[in-house]
This record gives C-alpha cells, structure tokens and sequence, in this order.
C-alpha cells in the first residue's frame, strides 16, 4: 500500500515488508519514510492545519461519519486487515472494526458539543465592565505514534478527536502493523478531507517517529506503546503537549460473595483476549482463600478449552504474538518464574509464534514477572486472605492502567474501587472492559491524560478566553 502525504498516495523504492506474524507469509509492502519525508509531512501538516480549523463543525461531522460509513461497508474486508497483519483472529478483528466505527461516529457527536463557558468578570472590582467567555481551539498539529495490538481502534481514537477538534494530524503507525491504518487513512480522505490534515506516514519509529517527536512544529505528541518507549520520548519531546497511553500488569480481586462462574468467564476472555497483547489484559488474579480452590479448577479448565490457531478459522480462540522474538521474551519470564519457585498450571509451551494460554500460581515477589507487563497469554493466580494485603499487592507495582473487583457487596465495591490507585476501576467486569466513550488512561508508569473521545478532544483543544470592556 501507499502512503498518505499531503493529500497524495505515494511510494518509495525502500519499503517495509508486513508479515502476518502466524507463519511469515507477506502480506503487503509499505513505503519506507525517511526523515526528509516526515519532515515534508510536518510543513504539510502546517497548511493542512489551516485548512482544519477553518472546517465548520457540520463538516468536521460529515468526514467523520461517512468515513464510518465506508469502513461499516467494507467491514469484513477491514477486519480481515487486522488479522493478517496482526496478532487477531478474525472474530477480535471483527470487533475491533465496530469499535473503531463507533469511534468516528462518537468523535462526530463530540465536534458538536465542543463548547466554552461565560465568565462572570465582574466578581472583582473594578471588572464590572467586562463581559466574556472561553470556547475551544485546536491545538494545531497532532503526531501520533500508534502501537501494533489495535492497529484499527488506536488510531481512530487519536485521529477522531483530533479532527473533530479542527486539528491537522499525522499517523506513524507501527510498522509492523501499518495497513489498517492506511486504510482508515483512505477511508477518511475519500470523505473529502483536504490535503495535509490527515497523513499517514510510514517508516520507523527510531527514525520517523523520532522526528515528529522532536520537531517544535507539532504541539502534541500523542503517543500509545510501551513504557520503554514512552520514557525515551518523555526525554527530547521538548516544549509540547503530551498524552501517553502505556502499558500495564492489570490485577483483578476476586471476593468469596462473587459470582465465579462469571467471574472465570470474564477473565479468561480478559486475559487471553488477543494473545495477551493488549494493555487492559488481566495479568494477576487475586482470588479469596475461601473461593480460591473453585476459582482456579474453573479457571484452568476454561483456559484450556481455549483453541489456539489460524487467526482466519472461525474457530480459533486466540491467535499468535507479534513475533517469534516476543514469543521468546514471554517464554523467557514464564521460565524465570519457574526456576524461581513458581507453579505451571497450565500451558507453558511455544511453537514459533504461537504461545499457549499459561496460569501459573505461587508466584514469588522476586521474579520479574510480579512486577513486569508480561504482554502474552500468561496470567498469575494468587491467594489472599485479608481484602487489605490484596490491595496493597494489586497496588504494589509501578503500572496503573484499569483494575477489577468481583463481589456482590455494594460496600466492598466502594471500599475496593477508593483504594485502588489507577485509571479505572471495573466492578464485575474484567479489567479488559472499554467502551470507546468512556474516559481511558493510567497513573504512574501507564501514562499521562486521557483518551476516550470526549476526553482527548479536552486534551487536543485548548480554551482560548475573549473579554470585552464595554465603554
Ligand atoms: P512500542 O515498541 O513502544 O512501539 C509503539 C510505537 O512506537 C510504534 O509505532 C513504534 O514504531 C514507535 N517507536 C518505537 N521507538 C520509537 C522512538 N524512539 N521514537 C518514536 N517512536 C518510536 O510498543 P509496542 O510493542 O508496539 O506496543 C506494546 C505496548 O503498548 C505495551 O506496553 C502495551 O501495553 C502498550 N499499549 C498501551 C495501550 C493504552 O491505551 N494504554 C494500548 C495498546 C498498547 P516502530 O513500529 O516503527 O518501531
């Protein structure tokens, strides 16, 4: 596929070679950007930004919702995108395609409640005068760095907001994964954008993403990877706004009065939900003494009906990791655990790609994997007794990101969700629970701000205040 620059598809002679991570096969090529190429983007993106803000909402509205349209027309054929290039079967991707439909059209209805507030100025004297008020302006040019687990979804919630905000934005999307966002980037410019609001541009992260991380020209970096890669940013982005969605190591509490038979459903789906490749993936269990032995023998039993396969069998339940290196790195810490005194329940095995679904339990604090996001299909059962030791263990990391409780007492809900330091706490749901509306981010090292539609259009638009002293 091309690449989108200022308005045109273009190629390049050097490209990246996407392979679909279950057996190596080449799915496509994409143009290898270079950094003259990003920087080309960037002064496009300055006239493009021009262009933006002067749309009219109803505009802004009518992209957004006939670039849903399309995408809803060739639904299968995006779905059939995400997996090949990426890490789900085609039942995750059909999902992910209707999220990210739901995402421009929740981006649309969010450009017409963009709206300000008066000021009452006369409440210091002197002021009786003044009469004013603030509304919202785009922020500019928006750089977003996308990771590979939700090729679709990711980008609509970067992209969505952004241009329902008047702003022009350009996608550098992983580059393993980068077609599913050339074709939302298709879908949205045949809807009549004008040039150099939305690129796409493809190449590495080290080099392009570098660039439109440095460069004083863009005023965002919206940027969603791992925290690795988030800290090297954090260190040369400079004077901009910043919203950065980590990863995590999600721990769920699971209370003696709860539900286990839904409780095992929720989690199993929560922990094995592409591959475990994704930041909301239920990593540590914590389940009461009293229930921990039903728990476990419903969740280990669920796990292994799990069919691990062909991401296009309708029939498979999970597909591979991204790579056979990450393959590798999650076997590695499943191994360290083992030596350091951990106990396999199931799964533990890999054949290239593919790593089965894992539980393990008696987990000690020491090895890496009680603090790490394992981001694989390994999730750690753990046993409590007192609700205060499992907060304090579910508390005890430096992730974030959304966390989970399983009762029916409306008090332990209360006094489990006050107490957990993250960005959302779900009650009888899994952490993996999302819709795209609702307001998404973590504290400590899963991120800074927040996304969810309405909540990244406050984050890529800025009030701007208008006073008049009427003489
Ligand atoms: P990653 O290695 O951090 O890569 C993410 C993106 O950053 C890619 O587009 C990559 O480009 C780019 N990049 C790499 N190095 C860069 C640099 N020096 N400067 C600028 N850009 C650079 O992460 P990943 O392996 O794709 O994703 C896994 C992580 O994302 C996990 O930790 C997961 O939890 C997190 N995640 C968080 C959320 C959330 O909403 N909180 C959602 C999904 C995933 P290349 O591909 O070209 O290297």
């Amino acid at each position: 596929m091309q690449m989108l620059l200022n308005g045109q598809w273009v190629e390049r002679r050097q490209v990246i070679e996407v392979c679909d991570p279950q057996d190596g096969s080449l799915v496509d090529t994409v143009p290898l950007a270079s950094r003259d190429d990003m920087r080309a983007a960037i002064a496009a993106a300055e006239e493009g930004f021009l262009r933006a803000r002067e749309m009219p909402t109803h505009e802004r509205m009518r992209v957004l919702n006939d670039a849903a349209a399309t995408i809803e027309d060739e639904h299968e054929a995006f779905a059939r995108t995400i997996a090949r290039e990426g890490i789900k079967t085609i039942r995750e991707a059909r999902k992910e395609v209707t999220r990210c439909i739901e995402t421009l059209r929740v981006s649309a209805e969010e450009a017409r409640r963009l709206s300000g507030e008066t000021v009452p100025f006369d409440q210091m004297p002197g002021s009786e005068n003044r009469v004013g008020y603030f509304r919202r302006e785009p922020i500019g040019i928006i750089g977003a760095i996308t990771p590979f687990n939700d090729p679709l979804n990711l980008v609509a919630h970067k992209v969505g907001p952004a241009l329902a905000g008047g702003n022009a934005i350009i996608v550098k999307p992983d580059s393993k994964t980068p077609l599913s966002a050339l074709k939302l980037g298709r879908a949205i410019h045949d809807a009549g954008l004008p040039p150099g609001v939305l690129q796409v541009i493809t190449g590495q992260g080290s080099e392009v993403g570098d660039t439109l991380v440095v460069d004083p020209r863009i005023r965002m970096l919206s940027f969603t990877g791992g925290l690795d890669t988030g800290l090297k940013i954090m260190s040369k982005v400079g004077l901009k706004k910043v919203g950065m969605e980590l990863g995590s190591n999600s721990p769920v509490i699971v209370m003696s009065d709860a539900d286990l038979q839904h409780a095992v459903e929720a989690n199993v789906s929560g922990a094995f939900w592409a591959a475990g490749q994704n930041c909301l993936h239920v990593q540590r269990l914590l389940v009461h003494d009293a229930v921990y032995d039903d728990f476990c023998e419903g969740f280990v039993s669920k796990t292994e009906g799990y069919r691990v396969g062909d991401k296009l069998d309708e029939g498979s339940d999970m597909g591979p990791l991204i790579d056979e290196q990450a393959a590798l790195r999650v076997e590695a810490l499943v191994q360290q655990a083992l030596e350091d005194g951990a106990t396999l329940l199931t799964g533990g095995e890999r054949w290239g790609t593919f790593y089965a679904p894992t539980v393990l339990a008696g987990l000690p604090e020491h090895t890496p994997l009680a603090q790490e996001e394992v981001y694989g299909p390994v999730t750690i059962l753990y046993r409590f007794q007192k609700l205060d030791e499992a907060i304090e263990r579910a508390n005890d990391v430096e992730y974030g990101l959304q966390a989970a409780v399983f009762t029916n007492d409306l008090n332990t809900a209360f006094h489990v969700a006050d107490r957990l330091h993250c960005g959302g706490v779900m009650v009888n749901d899994s952490t993996d629970y999302r819709i795209d509306a609702m307001p998404f981010g973590g504290v400590k090292g899963s991120g800074l701000g927040r996304e969810g539609v309405h909540f990244a259009l406050q984050e890529m638009t800025e009030p701007k205040l208008i006073c008049f002293n009427l003489r």
